[in-house]
């Protein structure tokens, strides 16, 4: 397939945010293109070459770019600094750069999306000590022979800019509309994802073998599942309304989610946003096989710091030190964990996700042997507000957060919240009735002590409906110095030139950044506000939701991905529920 295809269709993408004119373009692209290549397709316009867990990265850098580009072009890098200067973006300009080139040259000869992929492939695999000249080599033979457009496109891949704006959810649909005639079936589309997790493997399967190939998408062990998640509740009698007479309540406890795969000694674990995370935990990879009574098994636990003296769980932020490449033996003595086992997703060969929650559990307290690391997750039947009250206070005695409760009779929802499954947090007696997870999109220079970090950060929650991260707040409180600094680190790989589109934001900020990173944070209370933009028109014409007095918790949630953020259906549920307690209390 030509290349050019795939970079006028990216060229048209990138002028628009609207979800409806990219899901035809999408579909239009599709169309034109030939099954084998389809799956390259959907990964390359994620910027991706691979299924995020394959931990497959292209790790250009702008300064060896420039080079190849120089190399291709004969001009010299002084001239392409200062193109790049001007817009802040390679791509474009290095399309500028090579138009002036064609201008005097033969024409080039045409290339195809296989040759891209292919040679963007071999560079991502490129290691040691020649890989930077080899890399040189591989992408100023392409750039000889793009045209400027496609140039452009080339770059962006390799420099991870391309920023297309097009969430899962819109290929989906465009494949569904695509390949079955209506989007309708993403329904079906939406399955196979959440088991494989791989979306190009999806769109391979619908273009070659329809929907019935699609619906024949089984588990795969080594292949993550995307995990299935809870909605909150406020109160120990929310919770008996919506559960029913009879159901689990287990403990939550504040760690990092670990999907693990395991096959005789071997051992592969993916965090909760199914990134292959086995390397910062060695002790569980040696340890867990000889816990595993099965020959082969894909299971989920909260992997915990504790205090080995005391046997007491400890916060999520010491399990962070264990996120370094170097050094990780050391961290395994000094921040120990266990193991808490909460269910099982496969075993001997066969998938669970069909089995009820009593049956998973009776199961999982079967597979898993416990000893000192590998635990069961610490769970009782519940029928009452004081069953649950009780439980709950031994949970946080232990240094939990608070409960999971789960309906004993349904199945493993992959990849969806819903009510099968409910969080009750211990914070759900402050103020506002729990704390939110909120996507950083901007932040503000700080002044004094501040200077050179970022003082204030804008930060947003997820627009479902949209597929947008929407403003709720400015948050300046509650960093130390420590904080500041590590979101400075973490954050400023993330800037981008112009604001990404799915961010909906009217406040300015000084930088706008990749809407990536998920922090935690209280408020006093949320009021209606006329510039954010969460929630907007849905309690009132003109007007959206925004937090008051909002102070970070200082949980930076690394483990979470953008679109786990707190949804905008959760805030105006609590906005809701603040109104529903003051007027209880007679204050309004
Ligand atoms: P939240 O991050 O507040 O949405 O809560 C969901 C997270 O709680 C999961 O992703 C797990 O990391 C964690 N968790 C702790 N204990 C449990 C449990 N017993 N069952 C399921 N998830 C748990």
């Amino acid at each position: 397939m030509e290349f050019s295809i795939l970079a006028d269709s990216f060229n048209k993408m990138e002028s628009t945010r609207k979800r409806l004119e990219l899901t035809q373009y999408l579909v239009e692209l599709f169309e034109k293109t030939p099954h084998e290549v389809i799956s390259k397709i959907v990964y390359l316009l994620q910027g991706k070459l691979r299924p995020d867990f394959e931990g497959i990265e292209l790790g250009v850098a702008e300064k060896l770019a420039i080079r190849a580009i120089s190399k291709s072009s004969g001009i010299p890098i002084k001239k392409i600094e200062d193109e790049y200067r001007k817009g802040g973006d390679l791509g474009h300009a290095a399309s500028v750069i090579l138009e002036q080139k064609t201008q005097t040259t033969f024409l080039v000869e045409d290339i195809t999306v296989e040759r891209v992929y292919e040679t963007l492939f071999k560079i991502a695999n490129l290691e040691g000590s020649r890989s930077q000249d080899m890399k040189m080599k591989y992408i100023s033979s392409l750039l000889n022979d793009a045209n400027p457009l496609e140039a452009s496109f080339i770059l962006k891949i390799l420099l991870g800019t391309l920023r297309l704006g097009i969430a899962e959810n819109t290929v989906m649909d465009a494949l569904a509309i695509a390949f079955s005639g209506s989007k309708e079936n993403r329904k079906i589309l939406e399955h196979a994802y959440n088991v494989s997790s791989d979306l190009g493997k999806v769109a391979e399967t619908i273009a070659t073998s329809k929907l019935e190939g699609v619906e024949k998408f089984e588990v795969i062990l080594f292949n993550p599942i995307r995990p299935m998640l809870a909605d909150r509740v406020k109160s120990e009698d929310e919770a008996v309304e919506k559960m029913g007479n009879e159901f689990a309540a287990e403990y939550k406890l504040d760690g990092e989610r670990v999907q693990l795969h395991v096959e005789g000694e071997k051992v592969v674990l993916f965090s909760r946003s199914l990134e292959n995370i086995s390397s910062y935990y060695p002790d569980i990879i040696e340890k867990i096989p000889k816990a595993i009574q099965a020959e082969n098994a894909i299971l989920e636990a909260e992997a915990v710091a504790i205090n080995e003296n005391t046997g007491e769980f400890l916060p999520f932020q010491e399990l962070m030190h264990r996120r370094r490449k170097y050094k990780i033996e050391k961290a395994v003595t000094q921040y120990p964990i266990t193991v808490n086992f909460f269910d099982i997703l496969y075993c001997n060969g066969k998938s669970c996700l069909q089995m009820d929650y009593k049956s998973r559990r009776d199961k999982l307290e079967k597979i898993v042997k416990e000893d000192d690391y590998a635990k069961h997750i610490p769970m009782a039947i519940v029928k009452n507000s004081n069953d649950i009250e009780d439980f709950l206070e031994n949970s946080i005695n232990s240094g939990s957060e608070g409960l999971m409760l789960k309906m004993l009779d349904k199945p493993y929802q992959a990849g969806s919240r819903g009510n099968y499954w409910l969080k009750l947090k211990r914070e759900y007696r402050n103020e506002l009735g729990d704390s939110l997870d909120l996507v950083v999109i901007g932040g503000f220079f700080g002044k004094g002590r501040r200077t050179g970090n970022y003082g204030t950060l804008l930060l947003a929650t997820y627009d479902e409906d949209q597929d947008t991260f929407t403003s709720i707040c400015k948050v300046g409180t509650g960093f130390s110095d420590e904080d500041l600094d590590q979101l400075y680190q973490i954050l400023n790989p993330k800037v981008t030139i112009k604001k990404n589109p799915r961010i909906d934001s009217e406040m300015e900020a000084d930088v706008w950044f990749e809407p990536e990173l998920v922090i935690e944070a209280v408020a006093s209370e949320i009021t209606l506000s006329p510039i954010h933009k969460a929630a907007r028109d849905t309690i009132r014409k003109d007007a959206g939701l925004a937090l008051r007095f909002p102070k970070f918790t200082g949980k930076i949630r690394v483990e979470k991905a953008a679109e786990d953020a707190s949804t905008n259906e959760e805030v105006i549920t609590l906005f809701k529920g603040q109104k529903k307690v003051a007027h209880d209390k007679n204050l309004i």
